[in-house]
Order: structure tokens, then C-alpha cells, then sequence
């Protein structure tokens, strides 16, 4: 259950919708305060639940990799 470290699972507050973004990145569906969003640490952007879990599946591998090479950066 490694696979959840390149994303971040956050509660949406006024605060992120505000300055980050009020949409997913991935469908442009509405983010609303109280949701679950997910932080792409790969490429920057917010998702929603459904992104999320459609992407965490098809990068599973990949996700590790790239989360050991993220950590240079941290
Ligand atoms: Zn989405």
C-alpha cells in the first residue's frame, strides 16, 4: 500500500480551493470544501477522488520509481 505516497490525500479547504485550483486537473470536475483531493506530487496538480484512484492503479509501478527520485528534491 506504497502506492499512496506520490499523492497526498488532503481535505479540500477554502484555503486550497482559493489559491491552488477549484477544479480537478485531470476531468474539471468541481472541488468543493469537506472533499477528499489528492496532491499529484509527479506533476503538480490537485485531483479528484476518481482521478485518483483511476491513476493510482495505472502508475502503481511508476509511482514508486519516481517517488525515491522525488525525495532529492524534498
Ligand atoms: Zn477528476
Amino acid at each position: 500500500m506504497n502506492s499512496a505516497q506520490c499523492f497526498v490525500d488532503q481535505i479540500a479547504t477554502n484555503d486550497i480551493l482559493q489559491r491552488v485550483t477549484k477544479v480537478c486537473s485531470e476531468c474539471y470536475g468541481d472541488l468543493k470544501v469537506g472533499d477528499h483531493i489528492y496532491y499529484d506530487m509527479q506533476n503538480y496538480r490537485y485531483l479528484c477522488h476518481i482521478c485518483y484512484s483511476e491513476l493510482n492503479e495505472r502508475m502503481n509501478e511508476e509511482c514508486e520509481v519516481i517517488d525515491e527520485e522525488g525525495g532529492l528534491f524534498a
